[in-house]
This record gives structure tokens, C-alpha cells and sequence, in this order.
């Protein structure tokens, strides 16, 4: 039975161990989820920048560039700031130095692990990560989006939005108050290696403002001189 879909969360497994992530996709992909794999710390990281998952299971040791590194790259960015992350470590004293070292993982777990343990740490941080989402629908103050529909209401009237606009306030409304610059949108919304002019980022977010504001007067993006913009939690209150 494959009850996988578009809505399923995708985990990615940077691990370099072939048996171990064998083992872990196919546990993995029984519980429904969709996954993704990465056999070194480069490979992560390209694989994040092309399509965020929904979680990562990041081995500490690793060829080239280590779990910690990964981990330390991917917190710097405001794309992936609060990416769910579970390292696993080798050995209890390993598990110890990672805790020390505060790298910014979520969790850990030291092998050899449980199954059902490591299923159910996935299962609550998913959790703790997505607590608007339900169903493929995201929302916020009087806006909802269907991701999987892509549809798109504000105070239950549709907004039609286009793909850029689209994307641009699903990131926004993943991560509201944080004020993002045009450069930290582009890389987020258009992708790293997409050569755009930063003022095309002003261009979406004038559609994106119109479009969202035609039956209202409270502007819900917040321009921040100098800086760029954020999604405003007040006016939305
Ligand atoms: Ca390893």
C-alpha cells in the first residue's frame, strides 16, 4: 500500500552508511513519508537549497563536511532557521559532545537506535514544526492556503495569486515577523541559483500587496526601510 502523496511531509537522510539508510527509507517510506536522500554534508545542503524537506535525519560523522557544519549552515540561513533537524551520533560519548556543543539540532539520537523510537521523535518534531498546518492548508490571521490546491483566500474571499506571488506568501506566513532582505527572498523563493535583479523582489511583493488588499485597507506587509520586508502580526491581529 503507497499512502504517500504531495501532502506527505519529506524527510531527507544524510547519511553516508549505505545499509543504515536503506534501512531508514524503507521504515520511513512505510510510514508514508516521502524521502530523500544524501551520502555527504555537500550533498545535504545542495539537496535542501533545491527543495526544502519537511525534516532532517543528519549523521554526525560524515565524509567532507560534518553533521555539526551542516547543521551550523543551515540555521545561518532564514530559509531554513527552523528546519527540523535529528542528528544521529555513533556513540553515547559522541551524543554528549553534541549536546555541549549546541548546535542548533532539535534532537538527537545516539545509534544504535530503536525503530519505533526514532518514528516517534520524527512524528512529534513534524509536529511541534507545522502547528497551522492541516492538511495541506496553511493559515494565517484571515488568510488560508491550500498548498496541494494551490488556493488562496482572504476572509474566506479567493486571491488569486500567480506562482511567484504564491510561493512568496507561503514563505512569509512560514515565517511571520521575521524581516527577510530581497536577497534572503530570492534565495528562498526563486532559489539560490537563479539569477534575478533584487528589485524584481519589490515588483512581486507590489502584486502580492494588491492582490491581498483589494477588499481590505490593512496592508499585511511590512516594508522595513533599508532592510526589506515581513509578513506584520499586528495588523493581521
Ligand atoms: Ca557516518
Amino acid at each position: 500500500m503507497n499512502t504517500r502523496d504531495a501532502a506527505s511531509p519529506t524527510i531527507l537522510i544524510v547519511e553516508d552508511e549505505a545499509s543504515l539508510q536503506t534501512l531508514l527509507r524503507y521504515n520511513l517510506e512505510k510510514e508514508g513519508y516521502r524521502v530523500t536522500e544524501a551520502g555527504d554534508g555537500e550533498e545535504a545542503l545542495t539537496l535542501v537549497a533545491e527543495r526544502k524537506p519537511d525534516l532532517i535525519l543528519l549523521d554526525w560523522m560524515l565524509p567532507s563536511l560534518s553533521g555539526i557544519e551542516v547543521c551550523r549552515q543551515l540555521r545561518r540561513k532564514p530559509a531554513t532557521r527552523e528546519l527540523p533537524i535529528i542528528m544521529l551520533t555513533a556513540r553515547g560519548e559522541e551524543g554528549d559532545k553534541i549536546r555541549g556543543l549546541n548546535t542548533g539540532a532539535d534532537d538527537y539520537l545516539t545509534k544504535p537506535f530503536s525503530l519505533p523510537e526514532l518514528l516517534a521523535r520524527v512524528r512529534a518534531l513534524l509536529r511541534r514544526a507545522q502547528p497551522v498546518q492541516q492538511k495541506g492548508v496553511i493559515t494565517w490571521g484571515d488568510i488560508a492556503m491550500d498548498l496541494a490546491a494551490h488556493r488562496v483566500t482572504r476572509a474566506e474571499r479567493p486571491i488569486h495569486l500567480g506562482p511567484t506571488e504564491f510561493r512568496l506568501l507561503q514563505f512569509f506566513i512560514q515565517h511571520p515577523g521575521t524581516v527577510f532582505s530581497r536577497e534572503e527572498l530570492l534565495d528562498a523563493v526563486w532559489g539560490p541559483d537563479i539569477y534575478v535583479e533584487p528589485r524584481t523582489v519589490d515588483v512581486h511583493i507590489r502584486r502580492l500587496r494588491k492582490a491581498l488588499n483589494c477588499d481590505t485597507e490593512s496592508d499585511i506587509i511590512r516594508t522595513v526601510r533599508a532592510a526589506g520586508y515581513s509578513l506584520d502580526a499586528e495588523s493581521a491581529a
